[in-house]
Order: structure tokens, then C-alpha cells, then sequence
């Protein structure tokens, strides 16, 4: 449950980015992030724990021409939100940066190595393994180092990569998480979901896995993990916004009650490692396991369909957990005074 959006051609980098990053909000994220390169090939790396509001609200505070650059927005799956592990996250030289969606699952593993051939990480995220191998990998063209980057990655991705060194290009790239590129005249959109950038362009070309684009403002071309070139068809959306977020239902009450399975997979996804029959909670992950086990009595709050799952949570929690569980009206309960 987490949002990428890139954009490359003339107008202001940073309000689109925004704007999309807004659009894919309903999605839920615990932090997100913005990068630019600047028409003077600065690179601008924001990023803020909470709300995109908080990020809007930052970047007030100062000025740039940038007319290309990615965003993020992110579920944690490794590692706390915060600032620091919140996405984009840029290599060594801060030279490379990249979003990901996803888990990369060998991640400890590469980071060993990449650590012991003197790559300096400051975030806990898994991402960052990714950012420091393309780096290793980057002779001339960022599309090659990301292609050989991501053959080392045992996992699920999404991402969009920009250098400073190669300013006019965005290189975007999935497996199993969805990635689509917007075609506009003159410009050019990446995004995990068409309806982050349907304002902009109705002409989406959507990528299927293990395939990587490369974005110009002019142009867009896609590759396979073996170099061969994949032509693909601009698909025409007929759907308006407001009806691309309801999924073509006609209501979201509609959308929501098919879209259970899914969320719920979603949700899920990288928290759950069936085959050692474990969790693992990542940013969620705010106990230690001796906290977790002086427990005494939890209160989960909500309303409306929050306050029902809570109800079937209250069951699970006390089935499995033995602890006594509460579920209570949020609304109510800040009047009540129970600590
Ligand atoms: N695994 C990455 C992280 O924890 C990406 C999470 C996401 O998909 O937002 O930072």
C-alpha cells in the first residue's frame, strides 16, 4: 500500500508530483518523499514522516525550476517510518535516487556485501540495497546499471530511478508491483496507479514484470532484463478520473466490498513469511517482545468499518494472545479517561 509517481517535461516537477502523490493517498502511507533535479543539476531530496501535507507545507520554504523528478509515498515493511527511512533514497555520491514499492527479500545478504566494498547506508529500509547497487553498477547508462542492479534482487519491486548524471531520463521497473507510464505531448508520467496521473494523460502504457522503461519528455521505450526491446500498445483510458478511482464501479461503497481480498493481500503483503510461519511487523513494530508480553489489557479504537474489524480483531487478539481486548467509538472514547 504505497504510491510512486514520476514526472519528466516542462512544467513545475514538484506541484505534479505532489498533486499525484495526493491522488494516491487513499492507498494509506506513514511517510513520503520527493526528489528533483534542478535545471542546474542539483539534486533536491525532501522527505517527511506523516502526512504529504507536511511535505507540501516544507517545500514551501523554498524555490526550484525542476521540470522532472520522482515521489513516494510508503508503507513501511523494513524498518520505522521516519524521515530518514521514508523514500527516495539516493546512493553514496548522492547521485542516484530511487523509489521503490515492494520487499526485497535478499536484502540483508547484498547489504553484507555492498557494506564490505564501502557503501555507507543511513536508512534501515531494504530499498537502500537497491540504490547502492546500481551504483556499483553504473559505468554511462542508468538503464544498464538498473537492469543489472536488478538481477541480483530476489523480491518484489516497483521503482522509478533518476540520476544527476543523466537528468533527462526517468528509468521505471516492476515485478509484482504494478508500474504504468503516462504518454503526454511533450511530457511523460510514471506511476504505480493510472489514476495518480489520469488528470494529465488518458494514454497509459502499462508495464508487465520484469520489464524496464525508459522515460524522455519525448519518448518512452521498454526493455527486458535480457536488453531485448518489448513494443507495447498505448492503451486509451475511456474512464475519468472520479471513475478510475471507483475501479469502474458505479459506487465506492461497491469497490471497497470487492476490493477485500485484494487490500487485504496487500495489506499483508511482506508482513507474513509463511514459510517459517512468522511476522514480521516492520514499522509497525513500535513494542519489544518483552513489552509485548507485559501486556495486560488492549483497546482498539475506531469507527464505522474500522470499529467492525475491530470487533473480529478483539476475537483473534484474545484467542491467540490470551490478553483481554476492548474495541471502542474513537469518537467516544476521548471523553472517556481510562489511563
Ligand atoms: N520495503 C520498502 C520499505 O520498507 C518499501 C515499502 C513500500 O512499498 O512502501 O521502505
Amino acid at each position: 500500500m504505497c504510491g510512486i509517481i514520476g514526472y519528466i517535461g516542462e512544467k513545475k516537477a514538484e506541484t505534479l508530483i505532489i498533486e499525484g502523490l495526493k491522488r494516491l493517498e487513499y492507498r494509506g502511507y506513514d511517510s513520503s518523499g520527493i526528489a528533483l533535479i534542478d535545471k542546474e543539476g542539483n539534486l533536491i531530496l525532501e522527505k517527511k514522516i506523516g502526512k504529504i501535507e507536511v511535505l507540501e507545507k516544507y517545500l514551501q520554504k523554498f524555490t526550484n525550476d525542476a521540470t522532472m523528478g520522482i515521489g513516494h509515498t510508503r508503507w513501511a515493511t523494513h524498518g520505522k517510518p521516519t524521515d530518514i527511512n521514508a523514500h527516495p533514497h539516493t546512493d553514496c555520491k548522492h547521485e542516484i535516487v530511487v523509489a521503490h514499492n515492494g520487499i526485497i527479500e535478499n536484502f540483508k545478504i547484498l547489504k553484507d556485501i555492498l557494506v564490505k566494498k564501502g557503501h555507507k547506508f543511513i536508512s534501515e529500509t531494504d530499498t537502500e540495497v537497491l540504490v547502492h547497487l546500481i551504483e556499483e553498477f553504473y559505468t554511462d547508462k542508468l538503464e544498464v546499471a538498473v537492469r543489472h542492479a536488478l538481477k541480483e534482487i530476489k523480491g518484489t519491486f516497483g521503482i522509478v530511478v533518476i540520476s544527476k548524471r543523466e537528468p533527462g531520463k526517468i528509468v521505471c521497473a516492476r515485478n509484482s508491483s504494478p508500474i504504468v507510464i503516462g504518454v503526454g505531448d511533450g511530457e511523460n508520467f510514471v506511476a504505480s496507479d493510472a489514476p495518480a496521473i489520469l488528470g494529465h494523460t488518458k494514454r497509459m502504457v502499462y508495464l508487465d514484470d520484469n520489464e524496464i522503461g525508459i522515460v524522455t519528455k519525448e519518448s518512452f521505450n521498454i526493455i527486458n532484463m535480457k536488453n531485448v526491446p518489448i513494443t507495447k500498445d498505448v492503451q486509451e483510458i475511456e474512464w475519468s478520473i472520479e471513475q478510475a478511482e471507483k475501479g469502474g464501479y458505479p459506487h465506492f461503497m461497491l469497490k471497497e466490498i470487492f476490493e477485500q481480498p485484494d487490500s487485504i493481500q496487500d495489506t499483508m503483503l511482506g508482513h507474513l513469511m509463511e514459510e517459517v510461519g512468522d511476522t514480521r511487523l516492520g514499522g509497525f513494530r513500535i513494542f519489544s517482545d518483552q513489552e509485548l508480553l507485559d501486556l495486560k489489557r488492549i483497546i482498539i479504537l475506531g469507527c464505522g468499518t474500522s470499529w467492525h474489524s475491530g470487533l473480529i480483531g478483539k476475537y483473534l487478539i484474545e484467542q491467540f494472545a490470551r490478553i483481554p481486548v476492548e474495541v471502542d467509538y474513537a469518537s467516544e472514547f476521548r471523553y472517556r479517561d481510562p489511563v
